[in-house]
């Protein structure tokens, strides 16, 4: 961990660089956790890698050895000159200085996809401001994408590799729960970070599925019942319905939820993907 606590250091001085909080700049300085989560994506001269957040890129420079190309992108223009001289000489990289929720991705990930690059993967330290929008982005764009391996906030990873109906599922389990297969690879202490995060850390991956897990018509109806059902805590599964107008009166929730055998009282987070769509299709039934 020496060597590249002490290069991490060295860059951050020669550019006059500061980690900024806003943007959720944590460095890795760990380089067992680096070729962990290279191995974890299984990076390959076929793949074409999405990085996000690039930063001063150490996770960067395995990926361009190992990958394809790799194309990274990175929100803070403070980082854009240490980037293009760290990989002045390697041409399977590529800089893009975009917000990556504003980043067609789709129309990237197509235009660089060919014969010798096949396939697709996203790998990133992710900034954890913003975990969940990009994850969400992620799943919902319907990328060409294989699989999704990021570093997270650990309560984070075991929300977003927690099956429905488990004790940490939320309404974004069953999101990645929907569209994947997924796993936390590795923990990681905040140790392994300049400057160290107040919270652990942990790398998921996520595999996509062919098809989605279940058929749904609806996804936006289907995941609108989901959001519904987690939006109130500690209150029960009718209450989020009913206040989200998902049903119009606790008497026809509570018919709907008997209609399927479930317990009235029961809350959001024992449902199965299977319940949520028993519930999606009385509603679409009318
Ligand atoms: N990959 C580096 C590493 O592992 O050392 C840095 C990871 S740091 C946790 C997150 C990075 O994401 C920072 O470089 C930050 O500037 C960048 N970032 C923050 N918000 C972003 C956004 N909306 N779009 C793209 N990059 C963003």
């Amino acid at each position: 961990m020496d060597n590249l606590y002490n290069e991490t250091l060295f860059i951050m001085k020669k550019y006059g660089i500061t980690a900024n909080k806003r943007l959720g700049q944590n460095f890795l300085i760990d380089e067992f956790v680096i070729e962990e989560i290279c191995d974890t994506a299984e990076v390959s001269s076929s793949d074409l890698i999405i990085e996000i957040g690039p930063g001063i890129g150490s996770l960067t420079a395995v990926l361009v050895e190992k990958a394809g190309k790799v194309i990274s992108i990175e929100i803070d223009s403070k980082m854009l000159k240490i980037l293009n001289d760290r990989f002045k000489f390697y041409n399977n990289f590529e800089l893009i200085n975009e917000d990556i929720l504003k980043v067609d991705l789709n129309k990237l990930i197509n235009a660089n996809l060919n014969e010798k690059i096949t396939k697709c993967k996203i790998v990133a330290n992710l900034p954890y401001y913003i975990t969940t929008p990009i994850i969400i982005k992620l799943l919902e764009e319907k990328l060409n994408v294989e699989t999704i391996t990021v570093m997270v906030q650990k309560e984070v990873a075991e929300r977003l590799t927690a099956i429905p109906g488990s004790k940490n599922a939320g309404a974004i389990s069953h999101l990645v729960y929907y569209y994947a297969d997924s796993k936390l690879a590795i923990n990681v202490y905040r140790d392994s970070f300049i400057p160290a995060p107040d919270v652990d850390s942990a790398v998921i991956n996520i595999k996509f599925l062919k098809e989605p897990r279940i058929k749904i018509d609806d996804e936006k109806l289907f995941f609108n019942i989901i959001k519904a059902a987690f939006s109130q805590k500690r209150k029960t599964l009718v209450n989020g319905l009913v206040n989200n107008k998902i049903f119009d009166s606790k008497e026809s929730a509570e018919k709907a939820l008997t209609s399927i055998g479930l317990d009235t009282k029961i809350r959001g987070e024992k449902l199965t993907l299977e319940d949520f769509k028993k519930i999606y299709e009385i509603i679409k039934g009318g």
